[in-house]
């Protein structure tokens, strides 16, 4: 193992006890290792100097070169501020300081030619730079030859400890000239060779000292494709080794159930997308393979449909089936809409989550090691290594991306001969996404809705147009609609949004009279909550007043109007998620975006985009592309295998596609990764499996 990774901060020149904790709480940094990769996020060209007459706000980080004129300072209290007057005999800009006055105002001299680097902006009418970077010209001449400059992330903690973006690079810098020649390569020689790729330890220096933009592209390319590789090889060896030691059970029979289900019971037509869908699990399962796969589509394409039918095949091959859900209402909704759909056909349904009292929960433990329950519904609890199946067949996962892959894993060693497992999601995935997470899986898609669905439409309107839209909503009631209204509650211990929340509430009362209001938000209690809920699911209640709890899953119909109160405080995918809410029955449905007139660009265009399409493909692209994966909801538990440091899924996706490709290569001349030239991969893959339990372990 490199020793950089053993070596503590404390100890690299420069930086000591009060420094090394600084950096600890800060970045999570530990080691010589973590500080060589912590990357710049960009880098700036200070071997440009502009001049003053041709700066303009909109500009990013610029560099002058000037002399200060006069030092003043104004305000009072927190708006005490020093500024100077700045100038290059081409113009006249003002930088500004509002922390550390004194100390400026000891390093700055008349007469002495100054390096000023800073973003501009408008200010009364001028141009202001705040907390400028200032150095001496006459001592800082050399460095405007180097070129690009890494600009590291740091916090106000690190700078008023001294641990500015300037600060690291020298870190960084002497670290390097120390140790570069006990950076161990990560990447076997010949795929170096092969892919003409750089060594690890010029990659490094490149990407914190980069004497060329086609030398950082290069070291960039290297890393990135590194990460991405290593994930797919985790994957991808994952998959090798269960599809070689795992023999799934062989299920043949179409026997009664099923058929008595499909003749008998099912009121509807199945579309072509989910008779397809199940023609490929039951294929998966009468292989003798365990079947691993990961069934996508959009809210409201008859997943659950599917995952029941597939549980009666379990069923008529004699084997039990589980359903596991993310949250307690969920698994109560689901276990509340199948129990009534299989009570025909005499199939015993039980539901196990962590608020079943012990008295019930040791009869379930019974009849479940008897076999006697054969559908069992539940949350995480499930889970747990106190369950045990008498002989499970099918694990069924719904809302995937809030497991793990660890708790996947889980079930599978719940059973000597481990369960089939279907994965559903209705966060639509971008592709690049679904071969990092769940690259072990098959997958297969529902891309069509059931027949009869019109279209939800969806509008964004600004707070002040309640009136007209209480309207509409009086008109919708008026027909027998039902009408959800949702409040972000980000935090559900945040007073704030909590206020709003109640007011809302509170409003509704009073702009409804006639009409049955209900609130539900995390803070109830479960039973307050399924009271509430099933007022409103009943038909009682007109109106609803929630939280984001109502997210994931909720069946209502005869709901088609949802408001999404301050609508630019949720994310792309939340919103999507949100709007399948509604247009689950018949009838026109309408999603109803509210915001502030005043709003930030990329808010938006998230509004645009949800207005414009209703596809959570083209709606899960865009937001990856926006916000970055690490972001996206869900992935940060489901997660990736390791953290990504520099590898982004949504702008990186060729890189990934040949992190796969050489991953798929690898493994089918060497599936089990025993050859002498693979074992640096083996290592290295352990070493990061360690690392992230590590990271977990602290965070
Ligand atoms: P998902 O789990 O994908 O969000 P559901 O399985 O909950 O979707 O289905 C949503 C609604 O559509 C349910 O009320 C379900 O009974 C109904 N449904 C499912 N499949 C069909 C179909 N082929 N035709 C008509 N309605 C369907
Ligand atoms: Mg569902």
């Amino acid at each position: 193992m490199s020793e950089l990774a053993t070596l503590n901060i404390m100890y690299l020149p420069g930086v000591g006890p009060k420094k090394a904790e600084v950096l600890k709480q800060e970045l999570r940094m530990v080691s010589y290792e973590d500080l060589l990769y912590h990357f710049p996020y960009r880098y700036v060209d200070r071997s440009r100097i502009y001049s003053i007459s041709e700066v303009s706000a909109d500009m990013q980080h610029i560099q002058l070169k000037g002399q200060v004129l006069s030092l003043r300072t104004v305000g009072e209290g927190r708006s005490k501020r020093m500024t100077a007057a700045f100038t290059d005999g081409t113009g006249q800009v003002e930088l500004v300081w509002f922390k550390g006055l004194k100390f400026v105002r000891g390093s700055l001299a008349a007469g002495v030619t100054y390096l000023v680097f800073g973003k501009p902006s408008v200010f009364n009418g001028g141009i202001n730079i705040v907390h400028p970077e200032l150095e001496r010209f006459e001592e800082n001449k050399a460095r405007l030859q180097a070129g690009l400059q890494p600009q590291y992330n740091t916090t106000e903690r690190m700078k008023s400890s001294f641990l500015s973006s300037k600060a690291l690079q020298k870190l960084v810098f002497s670290l390097f000239q120390t140790y570069k020649g006990m950076i161990p390569e990560t990447l076997p020689a010949y795929l170096l060779q092969q892919h003409r790729l750089m060594y690890l330890n010029e990659a490094l220096r490149t990407i914190h000292f980069p004497a060329s933009t086609q030398d950082l592209e290069k070291a960039r390319f290297r890393l990135k494709l590194e990460e991405l590789f290593y994930i797919q090889l985790n994957i991808l060896r994952l998959k090798n080794q269960r599809s070689k030691t795992i023999r799934g059970h062989v299920f043949t029979q179409v026997g009664a159930y099923l058929n008595t289900f499909y003749k008998n019971h099912l009121t509807f037509e199945l579309t072509e997308a989910q008779k397809r869908v199940i023609r490929e699990m039951r294929q998966d399962m009468g292989s003798g393979r365990q079947m691993n796969r990961l069934l996508q589509g959009d809210v409201g394409s008859g997943k659950t449909l599917v995952a029941l039918m597939v549980m009666l095949i379990a069923l008529d091959n004699k084997f039990q089936a589980c359903l596991m859900a993310p949250t307690e209402i969920l698994a109560q909704q689901h276990y509340a809409t199948i129990a009534a759909q299989v009570a025909p056909l005499g199939i015993n349904v039980a539901l196990l989550t962590g608020s079943t009292r012990k008295k019930q929960r040791e009869e379930i433990d019974a009849a479940l090691r008897s076999g006697s329950i054969q559908i069992l519904i539940g949350t995480h609890a499930l889970i747990e290594d106190t369950v045990v199946f008498g002989h499970l067949g099918l694990v069924v996962i719904d809302e995937q991306h809030r497991f793990g892959v660890e708790q996947r894993a889980r079930l599978w060693r719940k059973n000597q001969q481990p369960p089939h497992v279907l994965v559903m999601t209705a966060t639509p995935i971008p592709r690049t996404l679904a071969m990092t997470v769940y690259g072990d899986l098959e997958v297969s898609v529902i891309d069509e809705l059931p027949p009869g669905r019109k279209p939800i439409q969806t509008q964004h309107q600004y707070h002040n147009r309640r009136n007209e839209l209480n309207r509409f909503l009086h008109q919708e009631i008026a027909r027998g609609r039902q009408v959800y209204v949702v409040y972000p509650l980000i935090d559900e211990s945040e007073k704030m949004d909590f206020k709003n929340l109640s007011e809302g509430y509170e409003y509704m009362q009073k702009a409804f009279p006639d009409c049955k209001v209900v609130m539900v938000h995390g803070r109830m209690k479960p039973a307050e909550k399924d009271a509430a809920m099933q007022v409103f699911a009943s038909g009682e209640a007109q109106i609803m007043v929630a939280t984001t709890v109502i997210e994931v899953g909720v069946n209502v119909p005869n709901a088609s109007v949802m408001i999404i109160e301050s609508a630019e405080r949720f994310g792309l995918s939340q919103l999507h998620q949100l709007r399948g809410r509604v247009g689950r029955g018949a009838e026109q449905s309408y999603c109803i975006l509210m915001t502030s007139y005043k709003l930030a660009e990329e808010s938006r265009k998230r509004m645009e985009i949800m207005v414009r399409t209703n596809d959570g493909f083209e709606i899960a692209e865009a937001d990856m592309k926006m916000r970055g994966p690490g972001d996206l909801e869900g992935t940060q538990q489901s997660g990736l295998p390791f953290e990504l440091k520099i590898a982004h899924l949504g702008r990186d996706q060729q890189i990934l596609q040949l992190g796969r490709d050489i991953a798929l290569k690898v493994l089918e001349q060497d599936p089990l990764l025993e050859q002498e030239q693979n074992q640096l991969l083996v290592r290295q893959l352990k070493k990061l499996a360690r690392a992230k339990i590590n990271w977990a372990m602290i965070s």
